[in-house]
């Protein structure tokens, strides 16, 4: 199927434990040949700043051929992260409750000197929006057109992943077509113009936290994105022990809407 991995958790991350050896180790034993860590770079202070000086010390001690230094960015308010820059903490800051400018925690600047070589980034949280379906979909939206059109930006990490979160699970667990089309199409034109891929994500195109109807409509937006052009990359998110093949689940799920494991691309690598 494919012979990629580009979102995956070491154990710099904050939720994460998984060591940079038994990665490098068991991506060769499966034969997984490019794949990269990419840690979360969620706020800008102090902890998430030690989070990722200790990915990249980690990456600097195992590098190698088919070895990437990536991050992941996560959409946060703008007013957050100018509140963080002012006090050195996110203590005592409330997250708005309508849709508001968003930022990332690393400038581009950061990017260069911490060396990262690609981003994954995704929408994670609707801040304090309103938890009610039409909403949570247009700020979802937003933030994801957001982050189709930065320049610090390589994938799209699992897209529509507000599927995943309780607040959005007590409403209709099959209905992904609740997403108008319009939104998709808007979605496919920036990734395509700004060249940043869309990752397929194991969490949201096969498993057992969703009904089957909802995978399938899942899996047949990705192919619609693809079919659009945009380029689709393989990002396990793997965050625990242990890093396991998941390949033949994923190739029973994307197989069913007409993939091959031709179509899978790999990022941007910049040489930063
Ligand atoms: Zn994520
Ligand atoms: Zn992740």
């Amino acid at each position: 199927m494919y012979n990629t991995d580009w979102h995956i958790h070491s154990e710099a991350s904050y939720d994460a434990s998984l060591t940079v050896e038994e990665l490098i180790a068991s991506a060769k034993e499966i034969g997984i040949e490019k794949f990269g860590i990419t840690d979360h770079a969620n706020v800008n202070i102090p902890s998430f700043w030690a989070n990722m000086h200790e990915s990249k010390r980690l990456y600097e001690k195992y590098k190698q051929e088919g070895f990437y230094f990536g991050v992941e960015l996560t959409t946060i308010p703008k007013s957050l992260y100018e509140y963080c820059a002012k006090h050195g903490t996110n203590e005592g800051y409330v997250y708005p409750s309508t849709g508001e400018a968003c930022e990332f925690m690393l400038t581009l600047e950061d990017m260069e000197n911490l060396g990262i070589m690609y981003s994954v980034a995704a929408a994670h949280s609707t801040w304090n929006i309103d938890p009610e379906q039409g909403k949570v979909i247009r700020e979802w939206h937003r933030q994801q057109m957001y982050i189709a059109q930065d320049p610090r930006v390589d994938v799209l990490a699992h897209p529509w992943w507000c599927w995943r979160s309780k607040k959005w699970t007590e409403g209709d667990l099959t209905n992904f077509n609740a997403v108008p089309r319009s939104m998709h199409d808007e979605l496919a034109a920036a990734l395509l113009e700004n060249d940043v891929c869309i990752e397929a994500n194991p969490s949201m195109i096969f498993g057992e936290a969703l009904p089957e109807s909802f995978y399938r409509k899942y899996n047949e937006f990705l192919r619609f994105m693809f079919e659009e052009g945009v380029k689709l990359v393989f990002g396990s998110d793997v965050h625990h022990s242990p890093y396991k093949d998941q390949r033949n689940k994923v190739e029973k799920a994307l197989g069913l809407v007409g993939f091959k494991a031709e179509d899978f691309s790999i990022p941007k690598i910049h040489n930063r």
